[in-house]
């Protein structure tokens, strides 16, 4: 069986609001990026394929692939204008695979425990994502910036990654998607995760695989603050 992932660091991270690229910033020593692509390196996936901004290949290549000798990446692509251009561009990268997992480059904390729950659901559901009920109660508004709606928080969860698929499945649905880009774009649908495209294009369910640890996205500069806590922590007792 042959697993790959895909790490994602394309974006250009603008709400972090800081010159660098949130991807590369520091974190206790380290540029951002590297602790996933740690993650994946030291776990039971083959190869990674590192997608980054085009101007920043050589970058990623030099100063965090070969830098920390992260072996298993064995590609690094371009991202593309959105996220999802990004996932099509690695996922035609790709040699092909069994499964593939799509993680954003900008959750450090992503652990080898969700990594092996992950593998374990998608080998029975096809498809599996990382994620945690929502603590706090959800809204959805009118568009004129008044509450029309509650769901019901029991049923709320929140997304995470990785996001996993069959391979064959997520190619297919990102090769439909891609094809029906601009009618998506006029019709304003934004596609902000990978299991909104495997279910608009093959109708397939994600199983939603409880995530107990912290996973945060780094979007803010106080998400970087977190990020060092988690880290140090899981430092401390890893080596008690
Ligand atoms: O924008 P958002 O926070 O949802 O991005 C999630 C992840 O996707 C980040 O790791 C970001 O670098 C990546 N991304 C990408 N290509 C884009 C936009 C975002 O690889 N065009």
């Amino acid at each position: 069986m042959k697993v790959d992932a895909i790490v994602l660091a394309g974006g250009r991270g603008k709400r972090m609001g800081s010159r660098i690229p949130k991807q590369y910033m520091e974190l206790n020593g380290k540029p951002l990026l590297y602790y996933s692509l740690k993650a994946f390196e030291e776990s039971f996936v083959d190869n990674v394929i590192l997608v980054s901004n085009e101007g920043d290949l050589d970058y990623c290549r030099k100063e965090i692939v070969i830098k920390y000798g992260l072996n298993k990446v064995n590609k690094i692509v371009k991202g593309g204008e959105e996220r999802f251009d990004s996932v099509y561009n690695a996922l035609i990268a790709s040699d092909g695979c069994d499964y593939i997992y799509i993680h954003d480059g900008a959750r450090p904390l992503v652990s080898q425990y969700i990594l092996d729950r992950c593998q374990h659901y998608v080998e029975k559901y096809r498809a599996a994502v990382a994620a945690h009920p929502a603590g706090d109660t959800i809204k959805l508004e009118d568009g004129n910036h008044f509450i029309e709606s509650t769901p019901d928080r029991n049923k709320v969860w929140l997304m995470e990654t990785p996001q996993v698929f069959e391979y064959g499945l997520a190619r297919s649905a990102y090769e439909k998607l891609m094809a029906s880009r601009d009618r998506l774009k006029e019709a304003n649908v934004n596609i902000t995760d990978d299991t909104m495209v495997i279910k608009m294009f093959e109708n397939v369910d994600s199983y939603l695989v409880e995530n107990t640890n912290c996973n945060i996205k780094v979007t803010r500069p106080e998400d970087m603050l977190i990020a060092k806590v988690m880290l140090e922590e899981r430092e401390r007792t890893s080596s008690c």
